[in-house]
């Protein structure tokens, strides 16, 4: 019987598709009704099956194993980090200051945002929703840590 080596069985995998149940007459080619990974039904000549021609419904034409299709399909990107909007309000204070826009120099120790913020929290700056101001006790020296305060 010539027909016998395009026999496949329900539940036999190729490539994405899945044989679902052979089709129950053969018309010209043999088929069998397959299911692609997609979830989409059709009827595939065995053939192609066997010979590997044929792999999915064509919905995963770039992609060589099941693995790689679901890890694409259900991928999770991952959440992008903002920083908290008092945080935030802090470094923009601290750019200005830097860039010059403070009316007065930076001191050295400031122009590292770092220790700029651990002056600014240990002097009754609070993270929330505040509106500080940085004010310099005294207009002719530059921003330095024993001569500003908040209002
Ligand atoms: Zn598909």
């Amino acid at each position: 019987m010539k027909a016998r080596k395009y026999l496949v069985s329900p539940g036999q995998r190729f490539g994405f598709w899945e044989v679902i149940e052979r089709a129950p007459v053969y018309i010209g080619s043999p088929k069998a009704l397959c299911r692609c990974i997609c979830g989409r039904l059709r009827d595939v000549q065995i053939s192609h099956l066997l010979d590997g021609t044929s792999r999915s419904c064509g919905c995963a034409r770039r992609i060589k194993t099941v693995e790689e299709y679901l890890e694409k399909k259900f991928r999770v990107k991952p959440k992008i980090q903002v920083k908290a909007p008092s945080t935030e309000k802090l470094y923009k204070m601290w750019l200005n200051l830097k860039q010059g826009r403070g009316g007065a120099p930076l001191c050295a120790e400031w122009q590292t945002y770092h220790n700029f913020k651990t002056w600014a929290l240990k002097t009754r700056y609070t993270e929330g929703k505040h509106t500080h101001t940085l004010v310099r006790i005294d207009p002719n020296r530059g921003y330095e840590p024993d001569n500003c305060q908040w209002q």
